[in-house]
C-alpha cells in the first residue's frame, strides 16, 4: 500500500502495515490487530509522545533487567512485527534470554515468530516446540507453556503486550514483571510490576538506550533506581497527564468558536 509522505497519519498507518504484513504472514493473529487499535485510542490520549511517567518506568525497568539473575523477553505476534530488531539488540545489551510466548499457541506461529526473531539477528530463541514444556500454575490452555530455561526460572520478565490474567500469575509466582501497555487502565497495566505506559515502538528503543547507558553505573545505584520506583505513582501521573492535555485541548477548542 502507497501512503504519501505529506499523509498526516502516515507514522500510524506504516505501523499497521507492519501489523497486517504479520497477519498475512500469519504469525499475528487477528485479536492482535484489535489490541492494537485499542492501544492506538490511548496513544491519541497521550499526544503520541514518550512522556515524562514513561521516562520513568523505563529508567526503572532498565535497571531491574541489568539487576536481574535471569531476565527473560517475552514476546509475541505483535511484539515481533513491531520491535522484533530492537527486542534482539535489548536481549544483547543486557544480556537477556528471548522466549516466544503466545496467548493464542500454534506450533507454527511460534516458528513463524521465532523466524522473524532470527532475521532480525537472534541467536537464541526459547519456548518453541518442544521446549515449551513447563507450565505456569493457575493458567489454563496453551498459554501457560513456558520455556524450563526461560520464564519459568526467570527473576524479571519483560513482557511487552501483555494480558492482565498472565501478568498476574507471573507475579503469584514471585516474578518482577515489566510490562508496556498504553492503557493505564488495564489489567496488564496494574498488576505489572513496572509499566511503561507508551507505544511499543518508542518504548523499545527507549529502553535499549537506558540500558546502554546504565549498564556503566555501579550496581548499588540501579538499586537506588528501582527502589524508589513506584508503580502506582507512575499509572496515576499517566491519568493526570491525559486528564490536563485534554482538559487544555477543550479549552482550546472552546477558544477557536468565540
Ligand atoms: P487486560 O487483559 O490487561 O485487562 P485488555 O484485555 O484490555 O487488557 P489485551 O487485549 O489483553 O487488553 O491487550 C491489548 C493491550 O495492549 C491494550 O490495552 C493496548 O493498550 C495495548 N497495546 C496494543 N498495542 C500496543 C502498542 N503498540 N504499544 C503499547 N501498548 C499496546
Ligand atoms: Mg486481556
Amino acid at each position: 500500500m502507497y501512503i504519501p509522505p505529506s499523509h498526516p497519519r502516515r507514522e500510524s498507518l506504516l505501523i499497521r502495515e507492519r501489523l497486517v504484513e504479520g497477519f498475512k504472514r500469519g504469525y499475528v493473529v487477528p485479536e492482535g490487530l484489535i489490541a492494537h487499535g485499542r492501544g492506538e485510542c490511548f496513544d491519541y490520549l497521550i499526544g503520541e509522545e514518550t512522556r515524562e511517567f514513561a521516562r520513568k518506568a523505563v529508567r526503572a525497568a532498565a535497571a531491574a533487567l541489568l539487576l536481574a539473575k535471569h531476565p527473560v523477553i517475552s514476546v509475541n505476534g505483535n511484539t515481533a512485527a513491531l520491535v522484533a530488531e530492537h527486542v534482539v539488540r535489548l536481549a544483547e545489551e543486557v544480556p537477556a534470554k528471548i522466549e516466544v510466548n503466545l496467548f493464542y499457541r500454534t506450533r507454527e506461529r511460534e516458528e513463524l515468530i521465532a523466524s522473524v526473531l532470527r532475521e532480525a539477528g537472534a541467536r537464541e530463541v526459547l519456548g518453541v516446540g518442544d521446549d515449551a514444556s513447563a507450565t505456569i500454575p493457575e493458567l489454563f490452555s496453551e498459554r501457560r507453556r513456558v520455556s524450563p530455561r526461560g520464564i519459568l526460572v526467570a527473576d524479571v520478565i519483560l513482557v511487552p503486550l501483555e494480558d492482565g490474567d498472565r501478568t498476574e500469575a507471573l507475579r503469584r509466582m514471585g516474578k518482577t514483571v515489566i510490562a508496556v501497555d498504553l492503557n493505564p487502565l488495564s489489567r496488564t497495566a496494574r498488576a505489572a510490576s513496572i509499566t511503561i505506559v507508551d507505544n511499543i515502538v518508542r518504548a523499545m528503543p527507549a529502553l535499549v538506550e537506558e540500558v546502554r547507558e546504565l549498564k556503566k553505573r555501579p550496581k548499588n545505584e540501579l538499586q537506588a533506581i528501582l527502589g524508589s520506583y513506584d508503580n502506582n505513582q507512575v499509572l496515576a501521573e499517566a491519568l493526570d497527564f491525559i486528564k490536563t492535555r485534554l482538559a487544555e485541548i477543550a479549552r482550546s477548542m472552546r477558544g477557536a468558536s468565540h
